[in-house]
């Protein structure tokens, strides 16, 4: 897949495809795509809030994402995470490239059918479930929803008792950035009665399902829980149940990872695992999230107040830019992230990608709103900017503008697409 051009018919039709219609997609390097907004900015001439922060969203980027997993996961089905990045473009792309979706609620549901899914590739996966989203799910032949308790299963029963439902264990998330297990996911010594409780109730479940926990950094978490699936496999055929679905969760890394447990490494782990331990009638799917949308998305933000102070002779300096902790770096506190500041443009000159050779000083950046909590990064250095200036946020796709509030009136930044595949 990897060897396919992006002149062929068929990549350029998928592209093309995935276009909204009513949205512009540039063609040009995300450099550039920066750089056309930036020269339309000083072209308006303070005639609007021009200087407000933007987003640059690759859509190419999300397309090298699939053609990796295709290449290093092949027989791994990936059901994208809506959550991560419920962006109307990456859906639809995702969708024309035959994903399916993670949904977690009613609400994503209706994004992935709206997009085109077809609802036998949608998994609602989430373990805890509101009454009515169980009904529309119904309604919709969203067949294939996760579960890790017996109330649950008493819910599905009166109002989706033909659903195919997926145990969602419990493995060991200690190796991830935000950790899932304190929340979802069955205890082993829970499964018994899990499965005797559904097989008295009729339901049909179909399958297992785990999660390692969100920006996983141990490939081996992937194996073990894998192996612990089988384990849960070999216990349901021994109670009668017929399993044919392994869903192997989400965790797998951005590719700005490229040292440390990068996706390669997870792939090489994972990829034999599945194969030694289940034959291939088992359909095998996952649910990455950050993997597909975390590098695709650039975060610009004008600094818009600067505030100097000296330290011991030292001058230092709190920048403070029009994107903040409650707009789309919520990351940093919900998704644990630490964010990196580059300089975009200062004094007019435009600066992406350059190390500028000249003195830099600490200084801290700050979010927009009257809280003190939002802070960006409390201790960087850089060289001399001032209002007016330019900072860039790189790795931006996954958990941002997604779960971004308006708090103190900021709004969310507008988003423009490109396609740097060809
Ligand atoms: N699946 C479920 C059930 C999740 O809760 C999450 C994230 O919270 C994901 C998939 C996506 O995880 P990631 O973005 O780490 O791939």
């Amino acid at each position: 897949v990897l060897n396919q051009r992006c002149d062929s018919p068929m990549v350029s039709k998928t592209l093309e495809t995935a276009r909204l219609p009513n949205i512009p997609v540039l063609s040009v390097s995300v450099k550039d795509a920066i750089k056309q907004k930036l020269d339309s900015i000083s072209q308006l001439k303070w005639e609007s809030d021009q200087e407000n922060a933007f987003v640059v969203g690759d859509i190419g980027e999300v397309y090298r994402q699939f053609l990796r997993w295709k290449a290093l996961l092949p027989r791994i089905e990936p059901f994208f995470a809506v959550k991560s990045n419920p962006d109307p473009m990456v859906v639809k792309l995702l969708q024309s490239l035959g994903l399916g979706f993670d949904c977690a609620s009613k609400a994503e549901i209706q994004i992935a059918l709206e997009t085109g899914a077809d609802p036998s590739r949608i998994i609602y996966a989430n373990p805890c479930k509101q009454a009515s989203y169980i009904r529309y799910a119904a309604q919709q032949n969203v067949a294939k929803m996760t579960f890790d308790n017996a109330d649950e299963l008493y819910k599905i029963k009166k109002f989706y008792p033909n659903a195919e439902l997926v145990l969602r264990i419990l493995t060991d998330d200690s190796k991830s950035l935000c950790q899932l297990g304190i929340k979802f996911g069955a205890p082993l010594d829970t499964v018994d009665h899990l499965l005797q409780t559904a097989k008295d109730l009729d339901l049909n479940v179909i399958g297992v399902s785990f999660h390692v926990g969100s920006g996983c950094y141990d490939q081996y978490a992937f194996s073990e829980a894998v192996n612990l699936a089988r384990g849960v496999f070999d216990k349901a055929e021994a109670m009668g149940f017929n399993f044919s679905l392994l869903d192997v969760g989400g965790g797998f890394p951005s590719a700005d990872v490229t040292d440390g447990v990068t996706f390669e490494k997870i792939a090489a782990v994972l990829g034999p695992t599945v194969d030694a331990l289940f034959p291939p009638n088992i359909r095998v799917i996952a649910e990455p999230g950050r993997y597909f949308v975390a590098s695709a998305f650039t975060v610009c933000t004008n600094i818009i107040a600067r505030r100097s102070k000296i330290n011991n002779e030292q001058p230092s300096f709190m920048y403070y830019v029009n994107d903040g902790m409650y707009g789309s770096f919520n990351c940093i506190i919900f998704d644990h992230q630490v964010v990196q500041p580059h300089v975009l443009a200062k004094d007019g000159h435009f600066a992406y990608g350059e190390e500028l050779e000249e003195k830099h000083y600490e200084c801290s950046v700050w979010g927009p709103t009257c809280d003190s909590i939002d802070c960006l990064n409390k201790k960087t250095t850089l060289p001399l900017l001032s209002e007016g200036d330019w900072l860039y946020w790189n790795n931006m796709g996954a958990y941002t503008v997604c779960s971004s509030s308006q708090f103190n009136g900021f709004k969310s930044p507008e988003i423009l697409y490109t396609n740097t595949y060809c």
